[in-house]
């Protein structure tokens, strides 16, 4: 393995905060047999993906043998990763926890992960009450609110404030792209009335149809959930237009790989 080709992306805010490890790995051309892919479902090569995650993980700092994964499908379950969890879900031939698009955490050296190739991997972190989360949002959830699903599961179980919350959304198709039929922007629409006119940030025309912007639309959610807007970090890649360093689906067909976004909280040494 060549660790020089390892650059996972970091997020400015996550990156200045104590007691949190986290990175985006992403597309390197000649890495494994799948350019780095990480990601294990068919018709990918599950062992290739496990050595990528391992060589990835030595790379953000985790340990790839305590990584917990859930099926994603696309929906708003929020699952609840305990210390037990540690390691389920790490390679393709262990039992996943549980299905669920969203993770969140307090325990600490479990290293959350989510898997994307245009759809949005957002990642959270509440340095107060002390707890993480790892969220997969195409456009079926963002219209499901998963990203406000996420932040509240959070106050539930962790007691957090939203206004404490730092947010990360990291590569994903944007607004420049990601063309949809109407169902998309009128299930969006529907979902976001009560941001009233804000919702239309979200939607543009560039051509014909409308585009929908999936990264606008959770920033926007997440600030309809209390998260302050000057604590969510956009990280503004369209993964389609930058498909030499980004998994797409839309550029690359339904064969392609797979990036990961990876969040982990440490201990605080004082
Ligand atoms: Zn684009």
């Amino acid at each position: 393995m060549t660790d020089t080709l390892l650059n996972p992306l970091h997020s400015k805010l996550l990156s200045s905060m104590d007691g949190v490890i986290h990175g985006v790995t992403s597309r390197v051309q000649g890495m494994g047999r799948a350019d780095g892919n990480v990601g294990d479902t068919t018709p990918r090569d599950p062992e290739d993906a496990w050595q990528m995650r391992i060589a990835w993980c030595q790379a953000i700092g985790v340990d790839p043998e305590r990584i917990v994964r859930t099926g994603q499908v696309h929906e708003n379950e929020v699952f609840v990763v305990l210390a037990e969890h540690a390691g389920m879900g790490r390679r393709r031939d262990t039992p996943t926890p549980a299905t669920a698009d969203a993770t969140i955490t307090q325990a600490v050296n479990v290293p959350l992960m989510t898997l994307a190739a245009d759809c949005l991997p957002l990642l959270m972190y509440d340095p107060v009450q002390r707890g993480i989360a790892a969220v997969h949002a195409g456009w079926r959830g963002t219209v499901m609110d998963i990203a406000g699903e996420s932040v509240r599961a959070m106050q539930r179980e962790f007691g957090t404030d939203p206004a404490d919350i730092i947010a990360y959304l990291g590569p994903s198709i944007g607004g420049c792209c990601n063309e949809v039929g109407p169902e998309v922007t009128a299930a969006w629409r529907e979902i976001a009335i009560d941001l009233g006119e804000r919702k239309e940030e979200a939607v543009t025309r560039p051509r014909v149809k409308e585009h929908f912007d999936v990264p606008r639309a959770n920033a926007l959610m997440l600030e309809w959930a209390g998260v302050r807007p000057e604590n969510i970090e956009i990280s503004g890649i369209c993964t389609k237009c930058n498909g030499e360093h980004w998994f797409s689906h839309r550029g690359q067909g339904a064969a392609t790989g797979r990036h990961a976004g990876v969040i982990m909280l440490t201990d605080i040494v004082s």
